[in-house]
Protein backbone atom coordinates (compact mmCIF):
# COMPACT_ATOMS: atom_id res chain seq x y z
CA UNK A 1 0.00 0.00 0.00
CA UNK A 2 1.33 3.37 -0.89
CA UNK A 3 0.87 6.29 0.93
CA UNK A 4 0.91 10.31 0.44
CA UNK A 5 0.88 12.76 2.86
CA UNK A 6 -0.69 15.59 0.78
CA UNK A 7 -1.19 18.14 3.86
CA UNK A 8 -1.01 17.56 7.66
CA UNK A 9 -2.27 20.18 9.93
CA UNK A 10 -4.66 23.15 10.38
CA UNK A 11 -4.13 24.61 6.97
CA UNK A 12 -6.05 21.60 5.87
CA UNK A 13 -5.51 17.42 6.31
CA UNK A 14 -5.48 14.86 2.92
CA UNK A 15 -3.75 11.47 2.23
CA UNK A 16 -4.08 9.52 -0.37
CA UNK A 17 -3.43 5.48 -0.12
CA UNK A 18 -3.06 3.18 -2.90
CA UNK A 19 -3.60 -0.49 -2.50
CA UNK A 20 -3.60 -3.38 -5.38
CA UNK A 21 -7.09 -2.79 -5.82
CA UNK A 22 -8.31 0.49 -4.39
CA UNK A 23 -7.28 4.06 -4.00
CA UNK A 24 -8.86 6.06 -0.80
CA UNK A 25 -8.16 9.48 0.17
CA UNK A 26 -8.54 10.26 4.13
CA UNK A 27 -10.21 13.51 4.87
CA UNK A 28 -10.90 16.34 2.40
CA UNK A 29 -9.29 19.50 4.16
CA UNK A 30 -7.65 20.47 0.58
CA UNK A 31 -9.25 22.24 -2.15
CA UNK A 32 -9.82 19.88 -4.67
CA UNK A 33 -7.00 21.95 -6.78
CA UNK A 34 -4.80 22.04 -4.39
CA UNK A 35 -4.66 18.57 -4.04
CA UNK A 36 -4.13 18.26 -7.66
CA UNK A 37 -0.94 20.93 -7.16
CA UNK A 38 0.15 18.70 -4.18
CA UNK A 39 0.40 15.66 -6.62
CA UNK A 40 1.44 17.64 -9.41
CA UNK A 41 4.43 18.37 -6.77
CA UNK A 42 5.35 15.29 -7.03
CA UNK A 43 5.15 14.54 -10.67
CA UNK A 44 2.02 13.08 -10.54
CA UNK A 45 -1.96 13.39 -11.79
CA UNK A 46 -5.00 12.51 -9.99
CA UNK A 47 -5.47 8.39 -9.71
CA UNK A 48 -9.09 7.03 -9.60
CA UNK A 49 -10.39 7.49 -5.69
CA UNK A 50 -12.97 4.54 -4.46
CA UNK A 51 -13.89 6.49 -1.50
CA UNK A 52 -13.40 9.59 0.52
CA UNK A 53 -13.22 8.91 4.63
CA UNK A 54 -13.53 11.41 7.00
CA UNK A 55 -12.11 11.33 10.27
CA UNK A 56 -13.84 14.22 11.73
CA UNK A 57 -16.18 17.48 10.86
CA UNK A 58 -13.33 20.09 11.42
CA UNK A 59 -12.87 21.95 8.68
CA UNK A 60 -8.98 21.58 8.04
CA UNK A 61 -10.31 17.64 7.40
CA UNK A 62 -13.71 17.98 5.76
CA UNK A 63 -14.19 21.01 4.24
CA UNK A 64 -14.20 19.65 1.14
CA UNK A 65 -15.61 16.68 1.73
CA UNK A 66 -19.01 16.99 -1.35
CA UNK A 67 -16.27 18.32 -3.81
CA UNK A 68 -13.92 15.54 -3.65
CA UNK A 69 -17.19 12.82 -3.45
CA UNK A 70 -19.13 14.67 -7.01
CA UNK A 71 -15.29 14.82 -8.99
CA UNK A 72 -14.66 11.28 -8.18
CA UNK A 73 -18.30 9.97 -8.10
CA UNK A 74 -17.41 8.45 -5.12
CA UNK A 75 -19.01 7.43 -1.68
CA UNK A 76 -18.10 9.43 1.33
CA UNK A 77 -17.56 7.56 4.88
CA UNK A 78 -17.67 8.59 7.96
CA UNK A 79 -19.70 8.18 11.70
CA UNK A 80 -23.06 8.56 11.30
CA UNK A 81 -22.28 11.82 13.94
CA UNK A 82 -19.45 13.13 11.49
CA UNK A 83 -21.22 12.56 8.58
CA UNK A 84 -24.81 14.65 10.43
CA UNK A 85 -22.67 17.50 10.62
CA UNK A 86 -20.84 17.13 7.28
CA UNK A 87 -24.16 18.63 5.28
CA UNK A 88 -22.90 16.63 2.27
CA UNK A 89 -24.53 17.52 -1.01
CA UNK A 90 -27.79 15.19 -1.49
CA UNK A 91 -26.27 14.17 -4.68
CA UNK A 92 -23.57 12.66 -2.72
CA UNK A 93 -23.47 8.80 -1.37
CA UNK A 94 -23.07 8.81 2.54
CA UNK A 95 -21.65 5.44 3.67
CA UNK A 96 -21.59 5.59 7.66
CA UNK A 97 -19.40 3.20 9.75
CA UNK A 98 -19.44 2.54 13.86
CA UNK A 99 -16.09 3.40 15.58
CA UNK A 100 -15.12 0.10 16.82
CA UNK A 101 -16.50 -1.79 13.88
CA UNK A 102 -14.50 -2.94 10.64
CA UNK A 103 -15.56 -2.65 7.52
CA UNK A 104 -13.47 -2.90 3.74
CA UNK A 105 -12.84 -0.99 0.74
CA UNK A 106 -11.78 -3.44 -1.73
CA UNK A 107 -8.68 -4.85 -0.28
CA UNK A 108 -7.87 -2.70 2.28
CA UNK A 109 -9.47 -3.99 5.98
CA UNK A 110 -10.49 -0.14 8.13
CA UNK A 111 -10.51 -0.53 11.61
CA UNK A 112 -11.59 2.49 13.77
CA UNK A 113 -11.68 3.58 17.27
CA UNK A 114 -13.32 6.65 18.91
CA UNK A 115 -10.19 9.10 20.29
CA UNK A 116 -11.15 12.22 22.43
CA UNK A 117 -11.51 15.65 20.83
CA UNK A 118 -14.10 18.38 20.66
CA UNK A 119 -15.48 16.96 17.95
CA UNK A 120 -16.68 13.04 17.67
CA UNK A 121 -13.40 11.59 15.89
CA UNK A 122 -11.53 8.57 14.95
CA UNK A 123 -8.55 6.89 14.38
CA UNK A 124 -7.82 4.58 11.66
CA UNK A 125 -5.83 1.85 10.89
CA UNK A 126 -5.54 0.35 7.45
CA UNK A 127 -5.03 -3.19 6.89
CA UNK A 128 -3.94 -5.21 3.82
CA UNK A 129 -1.82 -8.58 3.79
CA UNK A 130 1.02 -6.64 3.64
CA UNK A 131 0.99 -3.76 5.42
CA UNK A 132 -0.85 -2.01 8.32
CA UNK A 133 -1.22 1.83 8.76
CA UNK A 134 -2.82 3.65 11.47
CA UNK A 135 -3.92 7.27 11.37
CA UNK A 136 -4.23 8.85 14.84
CA UNK A 137 -4.40 12.95 15.00
CA UNK A 138 -6.61 15.69 16.94
CA UNK A 139 -6.76 13.93 20.04
CA UNK A 140 -6.14 15.80 23.35
CA UNK A 141 -5.46 12.92 25.51
CA UNK A 142 -4.04 9.28 24.87
CA UNK A 143 -7.06 6.61 25.67
CA UNK A 144 -6.65 3.90 27.32
CA UNK A 145 -6.78 0.80 25.07
CA UNK A 146 -5.09 3.22 21.92
CA UNK A 147 -1.51 1.33 22.38
CA UNK A 148 -3.34 -1.48 21.31
CA UNK A 149 -4.98 -0.84 18.84
CA UNK A 150 -2.21 0.30 17.35
CA UNK A 151 -0.15 -2.50 17.81
CA UNK A 152 -0.28 -4.33 14.49
CA UNK A 153 0.98 -1.10 12.68
CA UNK A 154 4.24 -1.07 10.89
CA UNK A 155 3.88 2.73 9.26
CA UNK A 156 2.15 4.71 12.22
CA UNK A 157 0.83 8.53 11.36
CA UNK A 158 0.37 10.39 14.99
CA UNK A 159 -0.09 13.68 15.90
CA UNK A 160 2.83 15.46 17.66
CA UNK A 161 0.56 18.95 17.59
CA UNK A 162 2.77 21.29 19.85
CA UNK A 163 5.10 21.87 22.33
CA UNK A 164 3.69 22.84 25.69
CA UNK A 165 6.14 25.48 26.70
CA UNK A 166 5.51 26.72 23.27
CA UNK A 167 1.83 26.52 23.32
CA UNK A 168 1.94 28.62 27.10
CA UNK A 169 4.03 31.20 25.91
CA UNK A 170 2.94 31.79 22.29
CA UNK A 171 0.85 34.00 20.37
CA UNK A 172 -2.57 32.40 20.76
CA UNK A 173 -5.56 34.37 23.38
CA UNK A 174 -5.79 32.16 25.96
CA UNK A 175 -9.30 30.67 25.18
CA UNK A 176 -7.29 29.06 22.35
CA UNK A 177 -4.84 27.55 24.50
CA UNK A 178 -6.64 26.14 26.43
CA UNK A 179 -8.93 24.39 24.32
CA UNK A 180 -5.43 23.18 22.27
CA UNK A 181 -3.72 21.77 25.47
CA UNK A 182 -7.34 20.30 26.58
CA UNK A 183 -8.01 16.77 26.83
CA UNK A 184 -10.38 17.15 23.59
CA UNK A 185 -7.71 19.16 22.56
CA UNK A 186 -4.29 18.72 20.51
CA UNK A 187 -1.56 15.73 21.58
CA UNK A 188 1.63 17.88 22.76
CA UNK A 189 4.74 16.35 21.36
CA UNK A 190 5.21 14.91 25.03
CA UNK A 191 2.12 13.05 24.75
CA UNK A 192 3.07 11.67 21.74
CA UNK A 193 6.15 10.34 22.62
CA UNK A 194 4.65 8.75 25.49
CA UNK A 195 1.87 6.85 23.44
CA UNK A 196 5.28 5.62 21.53
CA UNK A 197 7.34 4.19 24.59
CA UNK A 198 3.52 2.98 25.43
CA UNK A 199 3.49 0.78 22.24
CA UNK A 200 3.97 -3.26 22.61
CA UNK A 201 5.97 -2.76 19.00
CA UNK A 202 7.26 -0.44 17.74
CA UNK A 203 6.60 0.25 14.02
CA UNK A 204 8.97 0.53 11.68
CA UNK A 205 7.98 4.22 10.53
CA UNK A 206 6.57 6.57 12.70
CA UNK A 207 5.79 9.79 10.69
CA UNK A 208 4.70 12.94 13.22
CA UNK A 209 1.60 14.70 11.59
CA UNK A 210 -0.30 17.92 12.54
CA UNK A 211 2.57 19.97 13.54
CA UNK A 212 1.27 23.68 15.04
CA UNK A 213 3.14 26.08 13.00
CA UNK A 214 3.45 28.40 15.86
CA UNK A 215 3.71 26.33 18.75
CA UNK A 216 6.36 23.85 18.02
CA UNK A 217 8.66 22.99 15.97
CA UNK A 218 10.58 19.97 14.05
CA UNK A 219 12.88 19.77 15.73
CA UNK A 220 11.65 19.14 19.01
CA UNK A 221 9.14 17.23 17.80
CA UNK A 222 11.36 14.68 16.53
CA UNK A 223 13.45 15.13 19.47
CA UNK A 224 10.84 13.93 21.64
CA UNK A 225 9.97 11.16 19.75
CA UNK A 226 13.29 10.01 19.02
CA UNK A 227 13.96 10.10 22.81
CA UNK A 228 10.88 7.83 23.55
CA UNK A 229 11.51 5.31 20.58
CA UNK A 230 15.62 5.50 20.18
CA UNK A 231 17.67 5.87 16.94
CA UNK A 232 17.79 2.48 15.90
CA UNK A 233 15.38 0.42 13.98
CA UNK A 234 12.52 2.50 13.21
CA UNK A 235 12.36 5.74 10.17
CA UNK A 236 11.06 8.92 12.11
CA UNK A 237 9.45 11.15 9.24
CA UNK A 238 8.00 14.85 9.86
CA UNK A 239 5.27 15.48 8.16
CA UNK A 240 5.16 19.29 6.44
CA UNK A 241 1.85 21.72 6.87
CA UNK A 242 2.11 22.13 2.83
CA UNK A 243 4.32 20.01 0.96
CA UNK A 244 3.16 16.38 0.17
CA UNK A 245 5.65 13.44 1.26
CA UNK A 246 5.57 10.28 -0.84
CA UNK A 247 6.34 7.83 1.52
CA UNK A 248 8.21 4.83 0.20
CA UNK A 249 6.00 1.51 -0.75
CA UNK A 250 5.92 -0.80 2.44
CA UNK A 251 5.11 -4.07 3.68
CA UNK A 252 5.95 -6.92 6.42
CA UNK A 253 8.51 -8.19 4.16
CA UNK A 254 10.06 -5.21 2.49
CA UNK A 255 10.62 -3.72 5.97
CA UNK A 256 12.11 -7.36 7.10
CA UNK A 257 14.03 -6.99 4.37
CA UNK A 258 15.08 -3.40 4.86
CA UNK A 259 14.48 -2.24 1.26
ZN1 LIG B 1 -7.03 18.97 12.51
ZN1 LIG C 1 -9.91 18.55 14.75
Amino acid sequence: MRVTILGSGSEGNALLLESDTVNIVVDAGLSHRKLVARLAMLGRGAPDISAVIITHSHADHAAHASVYATRWGCPVSATAATLKSLRLRPSVEAHPFIAGRRFRVGDIMVHSRAIPHDAPQVALLFETPLTTIGLVTDLGHVPKGLARFLSGCDTLLLESNHDAEMLRIGPYPASVKRRVASSLGHLSNEQASDLLADLPHTPARVVLMHLSETNNSVRLARSSAEAAIGHQGTQLLVARPREPMELPLVGARQLQLGL
